[in-house]
């Protein structure tokens, strides 16, 4: 049962017979808006591209949720930038007027937090892991930096920094009036600040970027951690999980599979390679080269994450 909404459709379908020798003159990416799907009853999922920022995509690349009790309202995640927090929140008063109580953010990263901006009117509180606050703060200058270069100036407009005014420490349970979420925060895995949540009326688990599909996993943690807590969240009853990148709704814990042979495949070469006595240079020339096809992005990051995980497994 899905449900597709999306009021920027919909405008433009009005706009079409209103004004259709004029359509093909509107800029693609001001038609498009923000698509979100129902995937459990009251629980939205906006699905990001496959791609890296762009003043094309405007920093959307990442899941962007929201979760609607009979109170209240809380985003999981806002997405990449003020611009697309903005359509987010259009797409959250297209299906229900309560008020906006919760931003949560999974972590630190910019694709996921850049559009906490869009919700300052609404006096939400901002719920993270208790980390989240170090680690997002002591890179916000450079996350800044990058993505106005990577945006350019319209799409980056009215994006801040905006850290959280709650932290979990452990767990802590929100109540939206009829439906629980909870929180959990993680150890040290995909960042040191992962956050995974839980809506306890339809069971759907969000795991932010602990689960990557299609969009080559990035590392910017600990690949020991990352692989032993996917191992613990297998374990997990779930009726299905939010990726932080992938589809809308995936099953679980089968979703968690491409991932766990991808983390294993790195981490098994690299700790063969330093046992061979092989450097990092090497290393990045062949670890986990075996996974290039089953992954979009794999050149932009997979070396990335050779590197992460050479520096952490020398170690060992
Ligand atoms: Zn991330």
């Amino acid at each position: 049962m899905a449900a597709t909404l999306s009021r920027q459709a919909f405008l433009r379908a009005s706009l079409a017979l209103a004004l259709s020798p004029l359509l093909r003159y509107l800029p693609a990416q001001a038609a498009e808006g923000v698509e979100v799907t129902e995937i459990a009853p009251g629980v939205f999922v906006h699905q990001g591209l496959y791609e890296l920022q762009s003043p094309q995509n405007r920093g959307d690349m990442a899941n962007a949720s929201f979760v609607v009790g009979n109170d209240a309202v809380a985003v999981i995640d806002t997405s990449g930038s003020a611009v697309m927090g903005r359509e987010l929140r259009d797409a959250i008063r297209a299906v229900t007027d309560k008020p906006i109580r919760y931003v949560i953010n999974t972590h630190m990263h910019p694709d996921h937090v850049f559009g906490n901006a869009a919700f300052k009117e609404d006096k939400p509180e901002f719920v993270g892991h208790y980390k989240l606050a170090r680690g997002l703060g002591s890179r916000a200058e450079r996350y800044l930096m990058i993505t106005k270069t990577m945006l350019g100036e319209e799409a980056f407009e009215g994006t801040e920094v905006i850290l959280p005014t709650v932290a979990v420490k452990d767990s802590l349970t929100l109540d939206l009036g009829g439906r629980d979420l909870v929180l959990e925060a993680q150890p040290t895995a995909h960042t040191d600040n992962d956050l995974i949540i839980t809506d306890t009326a339809t069971n759907t688990l969000f795991l932010g970027d602990l689960l990557f599909s299609g969009h080559v996993p990035t590392l910017d943690g600990s690949i020991k951690g990352w692989l032993a807590l996917l191992d613990e969240l297998s374990q997990k009853q779930a009726a299905r999980v939010v990726p932080g990148h992938g589809p809308h709704a995936m099953e679980f814990p089968e979703a968690l599979a491409p991932e766990q042979k991808y983390l294993s495949a790195i981490a098994t070469d690299v700790r063969k390679l330093i046992n061979d006595g092989k450097t990092l240079q090497e290393a990045t020339k062949t670890a986990g080269f075996s996974e290039r096809d089953a992954w979009k992005l794999f050149d932009h990051y997979h070396v990335r994450n050779v590197t992460a995980a050479f520096a952490e497994l020398e170690w060992e």
